[in-house]
């Protein structure tokens, strides 16, 4: 397993635009990470260029340190897994497995013991007799996957989106399996997708790119909650973060005549364009219309949404748009209610960024 750090980055495909804009980052040696964005943002190029089946335009490819920019996929010893199963038809499951093995040098017996290690991890041992050409394709995908977490010596395991083929119900127990499997075998793996459902339940550690940028890394709950970017508070979340324009005095945040945070002094204080706040459908509470607090906001409301886990409700606030997500037993509001919001779960964002060190002011400030 290797620490594997990029450094300034960039790529371009001939003319274009470049796919990839200077990024620095490190995957930490033995860490479970999912790197997410959208169709066209730079994620298999990433891959690519970690693998070393592209070499970026600009900047270098560190192992543990040592520069590889030039290094082939084989001398960096990376193992990549794609979207569809890349196996010997004609090969059964156990000999699949133990080929990359036999290609090391490693012994019959000891390819043996590893490819019935991995195969009880994804629980497969019952196939590993079995010709491959005779499998499902999310059976062959799972003999792909095996095939590349049976090596030990590998720097790590490059994911390119490795389950679009398999059915939708398997996909839950696939992932779980490859969570088992790296906290078993702790290799350093990257996990690419679009789906951020993947990305939060299989990684420790969540890369978001947008547009060839890394626009945030952290954890599922740090995504969440603490969204670097509003980039990241819309991708995240379903739906997205609701952004709402804002009023900025003296250094207060107001949203409909009340105030709810305070800036930190590191800012300018005054309004400047596109200056939003953000608020997850989760943390927004309705209440009856009487019930009138400092942070009450009266709302007209609109469609709802049962979505079986919630109900979805859209609220206008003055010509504000949001949505609120209401759990299952709590009122549904219909015609008019109190929308109530607490500073803490509200999060400014000024040219896009969020600005860190906020504080509520929520019950303090009052209705102006
Ligand atoms: P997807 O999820 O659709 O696979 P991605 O996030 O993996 O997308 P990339 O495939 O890395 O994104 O593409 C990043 C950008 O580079 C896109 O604008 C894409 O059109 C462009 N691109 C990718 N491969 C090539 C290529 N071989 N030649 C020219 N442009 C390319």
């Amino acid at each position: 397993m290797a620490e594997i750090r990029l450094d300034g980055v960039r790529h371009r495909y001939g003319r274009s635009d470049d796919a990839l804009k200077g990024i620095d980052l490190t995957w930490e040696d033995g860490g479970a990470y999912a790197l997410l964005g959208p169709s066209g943002c730079g994620k298999t190029t990433m891959l690519n260029i970690i693998s070393g089946l592209l070499t970026p335009t600009e900047g270098r490819i560190l192992f543990d340190g040592v520069d590889v920019t030039g290094a082939s996929t084989v001398e960096r010893n990376i193992a990549q897994v794609f979207q569809f199963p890349v196996l010997y038809e004609s090969m059964t499951v156990e000999q699949n497995m133990r080929f990359p093995l036999r290609n090391r040098g490693i012994d019959k017996r000891e390819a043996q013991a590893r490819a019935e290690e991995v195969a009880e991890l994804l629980e497969i041992g019952h196939l590993l007799k079995e010709r491959a050409k005779g499998l499902s394709a999310d059976a062959k995908q799972l003999v792909s996957l095996s095939r590349a977490l049976v090596r030990r010596d590998v720097s790590a395991i490059l994911f390119d989106e490795p389950l679009t083929v398999i059915d939708p119900q398997k996909k839950w127990t696939l992932r779980q399996a490859l969570k088992r499997v790296h906290s078993e075998l702790n290799h350093t793996l990257v996990y690419v997708t679009h789906d951020q459902t993947e990305a939060l339940t299989f990684a420790d550690t969540v890369v978001v790119m947008d547009q060839g940028e890394v626009v945030q890394k952290g954890t599922p709950d740090e995504l969440f909650e603490r969204p670097a970017h509003t980039f990241v508070g819309n991708f995240i979340g379903s739906p997205g973060m609701n952004f709402i324009d804002c009023a900025v005095r003296g250094g207060v945040v107001g949203f409909g005549g009340v105030d709810l945070l305070r800036l930190p002094s590191s800012v300018s204080p005054d309004h400047e364009p596109g200056d939003v706040i953000g608020i997850r459908p989760d943390f927004v509470r309705c209440a009856p219309l009487d019930r009138s607090g400092p942070a009450g906001l009266e709302a007209e409301v609109g469609a709802v949404r049962d979505i079986g886990t919630a109900h979805l409700v859209e609220l206008l606030v003055g010509d504000a748009g949001l949505v609120a997500r209401i759990p299952p037993g709590e009122h549904v509001p219909s015609g008019r209610c109190t929308v109530l919001m607490d500073g803490d779960d509200v999060h400014f964002f000024r040219h896009g960024v969020r600005v860190e060190g906020s504080s509520s002011v929520v019950g303090t400030g009052g209705a102006r």
